[in-house]
């Protein structure tokens, strides 16, 4: 069977049905869709061993958006997520990239950030120029710090030098940026390591005091690009011209750069797909979360993250989205979590930097869906469709009855819980 991502009426199959199409499609070997349909969570010995006091697992559901291309490849992507009608949001919105190609990707450089902060200095343009005269010294500290990195290519490429001024303008620290290529992994340890075996001796040199050596989330040396085009015609609405979709989306884009109120929630929706990626792939979305918002707010204010604009000559809208994204293949608790290899076999990678690529594309297909839906019909029509499985469940269907209060709930004006506890009573009373 061909390699595709665009699976037809994957939605409506049974869980082993879909993941026999996944494999009927070159997208999980046997042994993979096996795991994928007994696994119940991770071996009490590992989960004992990846965390403290644990006394239970916590799970989410993980389903996979369909239907994407990222630099010409086919993709079904991995996400693991409790929100309802995300994975079908950005399964549809990437449908409308399909035919210009899917999404493209640029990144590049890929190197993860380290800070040495020190304080206490007699003169700061001379212990900057201190600092700046010895980076060769620097690197082979950093190479004796962690030489295994150097033997697989990586290691320290680059080092800043930055004087940081406190509110009253006045030099207070000096601070040294190690930028360090840390190969497949996430590299936090990688570059703590580096940074401990590097600081004794620019603290020596400088006779200053050491304030703290530490990784930095903010990974603007590490920025990803991803865009797509989608032709006016397939935004055409009942009401509006497909043209004019494209307006609203651009203005909407527009909006979310003016209005913190809005940027927050235009950049939520980016989340909603990004972070779900994350998790399935076993990184750390609190590092990923982090470096995200900092970079939303590098102009001053807090703003959207996508750019939305037209292309009149060629009748399409395009999209971009940049993102600090720094994820590991391996390393942390990667390795420890079957499914989090499970998530890059869907997402046919082999490498961070092409998880990183089609994460990227998922944040731009999710804003696209959010914004297309916000400015035609709105999100509610959609989401709550989707959200009266959640409220059969809340009121406390089970089995069958989940499917069956929902299509119900569906069918009314006004969906609520009280509402779906009196159609599961009269549900059970029909059945009694
Ligand atoms: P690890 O400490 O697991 O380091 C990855 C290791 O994998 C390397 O040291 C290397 O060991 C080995 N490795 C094997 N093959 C490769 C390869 N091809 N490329 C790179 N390394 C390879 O993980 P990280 O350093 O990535 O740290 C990530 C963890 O740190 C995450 O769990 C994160 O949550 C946590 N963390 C995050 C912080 C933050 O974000 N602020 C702070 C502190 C920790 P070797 O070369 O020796 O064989």
């Amino acid at each position: 069977m061909e390699q595709t991502s665009k699976i037809s009426k994957f939605y409506q199959k049974t869980r082993s049905e879909r993941l026999d199409l996944l494999k009927a499609h070159g997208f999980v070997s046997e042994n993979s869709a096996d795991l994928l349909m007994t696994t119940t969570g991770i071996s009490e010995d590992v989960a004992n061993h990846l965390i403290e006091n644990q006394i239970s697992q916590f799970s989410l559901p993980m389903g996979v958006a369909l239907n994407f291309i990222v630099d010409g490849q086919e993709c079904v992507i991995p996400m693991a997520i409790e929100e309802p009608s995300v994975i079908a949001a950005c399964s549809n919105a990437a449908r409308f990239t399909r035919s210009t190609g899917g999404f493209k990707t640029s990144f590049p450089e890929r190197l993860q950030t380290g800070q040495m902060i020190f304080y206490q200095i007699a003169d700061f343009a001379n212990a900057k120029q201190l600092v700046d005269s010895r980076v060769d010294e620097i690197k082979q500290l950093a190479e004796l710090a962690h030489p295994s990195i150097v033997v697989r290519g990586g290691g320290l490429v680059d080092v800043e030098t930055h004087i940081i001024y406190n509110e009253k303008d006045q030099a207070e620290y000096l601070t040294v940026y190690l930028y360090v290529d840390v190969k497949e992994a996430m590299g936090a340890n990688i570059v703590n390591t580096i940074l401990e075996g590097v600081t004794p001796a620019i603290q020596e040199w400088l006779a200053a005091e050491k304030l703290m050596s530490i990784l930095s989330n903010y990974n603007t040396r590490s920025l990803v690009t991803a865009t797509c085009e989608i032709p006016f015609d397939l935004l055409a609405t009942n009401h509006l011209d497909g043209q004019s979709v494209a307006q609203k989306i651009v203005k909407a884009a527009h909006y979310a750069k003016l209005d913190p109120y809005r940027a927050v929630t235009h950049n939520k929706g980016i989340m909603n797909g990004i972070d779900a990626v994350v998790m399935a792939t076993g990184n750390d979305y609190r590092a990923i979360e982090a470096g995200i918002h900092a970079y939303a707010s590098r102009n001053g204010s807090y703003q959207g993250l996508t750019t939305w604009q037209l292309d009149l000559d060629k009748q399409m809208l395009e999209g971009q989205l940049t993102l600090p994204l720094l994820l590991g293949s391996l390393g942390g608790a990667i390795n420890a979590l079957p499914l989090a290899k499970i998530s890059q076999e869907l997402m046919q990678v082999d490498t961070a930097e092409q998880m990183a690529r089609i994460i990227c594309a998922v944040g731009l297909a999710q804003n696209f869906a959010a914004v297309r839906a916000l400015v035609t019909e709105g999100i509610q029509k959609g989401h709550m469709s989707l959200h009266a499985n959640a409220l059969a469940i809340h009121a406390g269907a089970t089995g069958e009855e989940i499917e069956l209060v929902a299509s119900r709930l569906r069918a009314l004006e006004r969906m609520n819980l009280a509402k779906a506890t009196e159609l599961l009573t009269e549900l059970r009373q029909q059945n009694s």
